[in-house]
């Protein structure tokens, strides 16, 4: 579908993209560049990317398509220093966490001969590098879309099409709709159990070891949550500021409203909130994006 796929950032996700890429078919020659030397070696070692580049520059001259895969924080950095090789006609597209910052720190260094179609796959795991991608990463998950004012409705459907064909399911959105979306439904509750297990940790101090050997109980998930890449995160509250914190105001009051319940012994608040929670869940797993396997599927494992 691309004759020249470069891949900025050789993490989960740009990993996934090549094998997902590879197994369809759908590149003809995929380059790769990451910024340490460690990062190359593994990719070259374990044969990620036809090609690994010791520059960006190398990695995206001749280009068709570009897919940035850093960090939110350093976009912008990364799309100065590739401006000047792009290829005029070129695709430019990002798999960030975050939409308006990345628009706004991307945007302004490409040239006008290249075209710009933001993304993002809503797929991942608490794992990174270039060893923890995999092909089926983004099967049946969304990839959201998210033109800006004048990018070219074929470059779009070209990179939409390109999606499909890894198994993902295409919806374009706005970029703030996007921000305000992610913060509900991704960055709140990462930072929640961000919080969760750092309360637990102090509190293991007191208890020993104790969280640790009964975690099954709930505060497992959130520690698989809170295992996830720092560097990625951190980078995402930073540039999703506004619509993070509006989604934490919320949470707060209702947190307020739950321990108020508890309190005052309002059973009736409790079990009410309780059962419009539990139907979200259902409609996640009716919508097949998670099993209903008992304990997320682990089973005798525990
Ligand atoms: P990752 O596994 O941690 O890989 C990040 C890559 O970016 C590495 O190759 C790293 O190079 C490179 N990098 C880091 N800082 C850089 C900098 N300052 N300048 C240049 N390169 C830098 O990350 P990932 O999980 O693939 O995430 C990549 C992007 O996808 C992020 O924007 C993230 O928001 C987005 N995303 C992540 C997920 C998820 O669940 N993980 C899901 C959807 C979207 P070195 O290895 O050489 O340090």
């Amino acid at each position: 579908m691309y004759n020249r796929v470069a891949l900025i950032g050789l993490g989960l996700i740009a990993s996934s993209l090549f094998w997902a890429m590879k197994r369809g078919g759908l590149a003809g020659e995929v380059t790769g560049y990451a910024r340490s030397q460690a990062t190359r070696d593994t990719a070259r070692r374990i044969g990620l990317c036809d090609e690994v580049c010791d520059s960006v520059a190398e990695a995206v001259t001749g280009a068709d398509l570009v897919i940035l895969c850093v960090p939110v924080g350093a976009m912008g950095a990364v799309a100065a220093e590739m401006a000047p090789h792009l290829a005029p006609g070129a695709t430019v597209t990002d798999v960030g966490s975050v939409k308006q910052e990345v628009i706004a720190a991307v945007g302004p260094h490409l040239p006008k001969s290249v075209h710009f179609v933001p993304g993002h796959p809503l797929a991942g795991t608490e794992h990174s590098g270039p060893e923890s991608g995999f092909a089926e990463l983004f099967e049946n998950r969304w990839c959201l879309l998210v033109p800006v004012a004048d990018s070219d409705p074929d470059a779009v459907a070209r990179l939409r099409g390109l999606w499909e064909a890894m198994g993902a399911n295409v919806e374009e959105m706005e970029p703030d709709h996007h921000d305000l979306v992610l913060a509900v439904t991704s960055h709140a509750p990462h930072l929640i159990a961000y919080t969760m297990v750092g309360v637990a940790d102090d509190l293991r101090r007191v208890t020993d070891s104790e969280v640790i050997q009964y975690s099954a109980a709930g505060f497992r998930d959130f520690t698989r949550i809170a295992a996830s890449d720092p560097t990625m995160w951190r980078d995402v509250f930073l540039t999703n500021k506004e619509a993070t914190l509006e989604i934490l105001g919320r949470f707060t009051e209702e947190l307020f409203a739950l321990q108020r319940a508890i309190r005052t012994g309002d059973g009736d608040h409790l079990h009410d909130y309780f059962t419009r929670t539990r139907a979200i869940r259902r409609s996640i797993v009716e919508a097949g994006q998670d099993t209903d396997a008992p304990d997320f599927g682990r089973g005798a494992k525990r």
